[in-house]
C-alpha cells in the first residue's frame, strides 16, 4: 500500500514525505511523539510562540532551502542577538569589539581592537582555537581571556567535556568577530515564520499521499531481519527513510552511543524577563548550573506586553532508561567508531535511507538537514 516509510515527522521526514508525494508516492510516516515538527515543534501559549524543545532561529545561505520553505510559510525578519554575562557585565556574544570595549578601560580596548583588525583584517570570524595560536602575546593574552570567559565553562556545562576534547568546529560557530555586528548569525536569509513552525510542517504534511501515526514507535510496525524489512508481519518492498537513533534500530546490539540531552525548565513570569531574546551563563557550574535563557518575545513582533514564557536550559548526561530526549551527538572518537559499527550493518539493507540528526550522528541545522533531504528526495525515486 506505501511505497516508502518515514521515521520520524521532524525537517528530515517531513521534507521526504512531501517531496516524495509529489512525484506520486504513496507514504506513511510514523512518530512516537504525539505531535509532528521533531525538535522544532512549537505552540502558542497565551499568546507566545513557545519552542517547546528550546529555542530555533532559522538562519541559512542557501537559497534553494529558503525557497523550499517559503512554500510552506510567510516570514518575518528576524536576527538574532545573544548577551553574556561575564563578571558583573553582560556583553554581546558572539564576542565582538563592544564586549571588549564593555571589558577593558578604553585605552587597552583601543589597542586590541587595533591589534586585532591589523592581523586579522576588519569584520572577521576567528575560531577561538585560531585565536589562541596568535604569535602576538597580547592577542594571545586576549584569546586566553575570552576562552576563560566565554567558552571553557559553558562547554563543560554543554558537553560534560573539556573544549580541547570536542571537535574544534563546535566551538567555531561561534567566533570572535573583529567589528560591531552583533548578530549571533551572519548568514544572508535570517528569518522567523510567520504562523510558527509547526504550520510548516502541517502544510509539508497535508498531502492526501501522505498517511500520519503518530504515537506510534517504529519497533511497534517495523522489523529487520537478514537484509529484508517486514512492516506489521509482512515483507515490505518499499523504501524506509529513517531518522531516529541508529543504535536504537538495531536494539543497541553494539552498546549505546553517547548524546548530551537537557532539562529544559518553561517558566511564566509575570513581566518581561531580560534584555536579550537568549542571554548566555559561560561561568562556572557551581554558579549557574545552566548555559542560557530564552524569553520567546522577544523572537515575535507583538506579544503580551507584560507576560512572559522563558526557557531555562539545564545541559545534563543522557540516560534512555529515564527516557531523556537524545538532543546533542557527541563526537569523541569512540562514538564515531561505534557509529560505523551501527552502520556497517544498516549497509545490509539496500531499501533502508538514514537521514537526520539521530540517525547520521551529525550536528546539523536545521537549513543543513533540509537540504540534505531535498538531496536525498531527488535521488530516490
Ligand atoms: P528531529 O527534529 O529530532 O526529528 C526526529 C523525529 O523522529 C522526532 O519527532 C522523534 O520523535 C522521531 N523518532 C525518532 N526515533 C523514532 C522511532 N524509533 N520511532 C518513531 N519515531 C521516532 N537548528 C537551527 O537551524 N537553528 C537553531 O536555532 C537550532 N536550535 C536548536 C536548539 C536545540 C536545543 C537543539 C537540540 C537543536 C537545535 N537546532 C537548531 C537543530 C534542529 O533541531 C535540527 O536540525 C532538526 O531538528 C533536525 O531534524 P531531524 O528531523 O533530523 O530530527
Ligand atoms: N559556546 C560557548 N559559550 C557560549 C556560546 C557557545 O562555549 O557562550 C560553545 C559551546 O561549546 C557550544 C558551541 O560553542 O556548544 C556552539 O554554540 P551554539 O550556540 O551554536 O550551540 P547550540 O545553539 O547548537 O546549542
Amino acid at each position: 500500500m506505501y511505497d516508502v516509510i518515514v521515521v520520524g515527522a521532524g525537517f528530515a521526514g517531513a521534507v521526504i514525505a512531501e517531496r516524495l508525494a509529489k512525484k506520486g508516492k504513496k507514504i506513511l510516516v510514523i512518530d512516537e511523539r504525539g505531535h509532528i515538527g521533531g525538535n522544532v515543534y512549537d505552540e502558542k501559549i497565551d499568546g507566545i510562540d513557545v519552542h517547546m524543545y528550546g529555542p530555533h532561529i532559522f538562519h541559512t545561505n542557501d537559497k534553494a532551502v529558503f525557497d523550499y520553505l517559503s512554500n510552506f510559510t510567510e516570514w518575518y525578519k528576524y536576527e538574532h542577538r545573544v548577551l553574556g554575562h561575564i563578571d558583573d557585565k553582560i556583553v554581546p556574544i558572539p564576542f565582538n569589539f563592544t564586549s571588549i570595549d564593555e571589558l577593558f578601560g578604553a585605552e587597552e580596548a583601543q589597542r586590541l581592537k587595533e591589534l586585532l583588525l591589523l592581523n586579522y583584517g576588519a569584520d572577521q570570524k576567528i575560531p577561538i582555537f585560531e585565536l589562541l595560536k596568535s604569535d602576538d602575546p597580547d592577542l594571545k593574552k586576549l584569546a586566553e581571556f575570552i576562552f576563560e570567559k566565554v567558552f571553557k565553562y559553558y562547554t563543560m556545562k554543554q558537553w560534560g567535556l573539556k573544549a580541547q576534547e570536542l571537535d574544534s568546529a563546535v566551538m567555531g560557530r561561534v567566533p570572535v568577530v573583529t567589528s560591531y555586528d552583533d548578530r549571533y548569525f551572519k548568514d544572508e536569509y535570517q528569518y522567523l515564520p510567520k504562523d510558527g513552525y509547526t504550520k510548516i510542517f502541517e502544510r509539508m504534511l497535508e498531502s492526501a499521499n501522505i498517511d500520519v501515526r503518530l504515537g506510534t514507535k517504529s519497533e511497534d510496525v517495523l522489523l529487520l531481519e537478514d537484509g529484508a524489512i517486514y512492516f506489521e508481519g509482512e515483507r515490505f518492498l518499499g523504501k524506509v527513510v529513517y531518522t531516529g537513533s541508529i543504535d536504537r534500530l538495531f536494539n543497541y546490539a553494539f552498546g549505546d552511543l553517547a548524546y548530551r540531552s537537557l532539562d529544559l525548565d518553561l517558566i511564566k513570569v509575570a513581566d518581561t524577563y531580560q534584555c536579550a531574546a537568549t542571554e548566555n551563563y559561560p561561568c562556572p557550574k557551581e554558579e549557574a548550573a545552566y548555559t542560557r535563557i530564552t524569553e520567546y518575545k522577544h523572537f515575535m513582533i507583538e506579544s503580551p506586553e507584560k507576560l512572559s514564557y522563558i526557557h531555562i536550559e539545564y545541559p545534563k548526561a543522557y540516560n534512555r532508561q529515564m527516557g531523556d530526549i537524545a538532543y546533542y551527538p557527541i563526537f569523541t572518537s569512540d562514538d564515531e567508531a561505534l557509529y560505523d559499527m551501527y552502520l556497517k550493518v544498516a549497509n545490509n539493507y539496500p531499501d533502508l535511507i538514514l537521514l537526520g540528526r539521530l540517525a547520521e550522528y551529525h550536528y546539523y541545522n536545521m537549513d543543513a538537514i533540509i537540504a540534505k533531504a531535498l538531496k536525498v528526495a531527488e535521488i530516490l525515486f
